[in-house]
């Protein structure tokens, strides 16, 4: 049997229609530039996110590049975040020619460990971004409260959580100063390229991110900040208002499918026998709707590039996030890093592989990859 990690073509066949009919609308209006789309996914988004405000950028990267831009992060102030995410969160701040400084995370959630932050805040510390990876928020009350006491921002890197609860149902990008979506294909609401947003409930920083992604120019053509090209395509944008009515079933089917998974794994015994760890959940028991939306449903194996191969030779699609801790890029050899430094993260890197979990998945597939999985863990034993 074949599974791949992600079906994008069985979420899009059954839109098909109403996705072309949606793009030959802006085709022809000729609005593709900040068309009324952008503005209708806006208000979705604002609203989706318990926001006031939502302003459509070009991408994730450029989502978290513009929030920091909007709060003037620059040489010489510190930013905070965890070693275990998508290069753009750290990205952003060195682009930026900030310093970010690294946090480890919690080996349960693989979020960052809100008990080690306040002994890296600095005279310089700036902000905080807190990943909420791979669909479950990071523990955000004890973050805010050591933001609020030292007068930090907090940029909530929500590419992966878009509608993800926390404690008391409030949702990813609405707690922090300002949080970022992407939507890249493969996240929970993609479009069909590149797009991202910044959600906020500060109306002063939403009008700042609106002229920083047109260049800065306000009015037009008179540039008293320098911003880039940070606009979402209309196109792009009326693409996601016909997925956006979908996602919160879309949720639901992949939250049965972690359910599944857990359950098929733990009748296994593949916990004790040989020390697997699944997702956990932490929020759920809060009785939140959306405790984690599983953008990945990724667990810790022993052996792990082994299995993978096992796997993938069984046509089962799995991926590795992320193979190398941020601290531990190439290109950041320049902050002193070494391995060792962030042993959680670095285990994580380790450890850590994602398993089919996209909503169109089926149950005799999701059999078929816990089955093969457990194969694999007895023949490499
Ligand atoms: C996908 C992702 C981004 C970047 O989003 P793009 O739209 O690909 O630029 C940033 N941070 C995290 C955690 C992501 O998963």
């Amino acid at each position: 049997m074949n599974v791949p990690l992600l079906d994008l073509k069985a979420q899009h066949e059954p839109l098909r229609k109403d996705l072309l009919v949606a793009m030959e609308r802006v085709l022809d209006q000729n609005n593709f530039i900040l068309g009324r789309e952008v503005k209708e996914l806006e208000t979705q988004v604002a609203a989706y996110s318990q926001t006031r405000f939502a302003v459509g950028v070009s991408s994730g990267t450029d989502a978290l590049l513009a929030a920091l831009m909007a709060l003037d992060i620059k040489s010489g102030d510190e930013v905070i975040t965890t070693p275990l995410s998508f290069f753009a969160t750290v990205g952003a701040i060195v682009r930026l020619g900030a310093t970010p400084v690294f946090v480890d995370i919690d080996p349960v959630t693989y979020n960052i460990d809100p008990t080690r932050i306040e002994a890296a805040v600095t005279a310089r510390t700036k902000a905080i971004i807190p990943v909420h990876l791979y669909g479950q928020c990071a523990d955000m009350t004890p973050i805010l409260e050591i933001a609020l006491k030292h007068g930090l921002a907090v940029v909530e890197d929500a590419a992966q959580a878009i509608g993800s609860e926390y404690r008391g149902g409030r949702r990813a990008g609405s707690m922090g100063t300002m949080g970022c979506f992407s939507f890249f294909p493969s996240k929970n609401l993609g479009g069909l390229g590149d797009g991202g947003m910044v959600v906020t409930n500060d109306e002063a920083l939403a009008e700042r991110l609106q002229v920083l992604r047109v260049q800065g120019g306000k009015p037009k053509y008179y540039h008293r900040v320098i911003g880039g090209n940070f606009r979402l395509d209309t196109l792009q944008a009326a693409v996601l208002n016909v997925k956006l009515p979908y996602l919160d079933r879309w949720t639901a089917l992949r939250q049965q499918h972690a359910e599944l998974y857990e359950s098929l794994f733990r009748q296994s015994g593949v916990e004790s026998a040989y020390g697997v760890r699944l997702p956990q959940a932490v929020y759920k028991q809060d009785g939140v709707g959306h405790y984690h939306i599983y953008n990945q449903f990724v667990m810790a194996v022993p052996k792990r590039d082994a299995l993978r191969d096992y796997l993938k030779e069984k046509g089962v699609g799995t991926e590795i996030y992320y193979p190398v801790p941020l601290h531990l890029q190439e290109c950041l050899v320049s902050l002193g890093h070494r391995a060792g430094d962030y042993p959680e993260a670095e285990r994580a890197c380790r450890d850590l592989v994602a398993l089919p979990i996209y909503p169109e998945l089926n149950a005799e597939q999701q059999h078929y990859v816990a089955q093969t999985l457990c194969e694999g863990l007895a023949a490499l034993r």
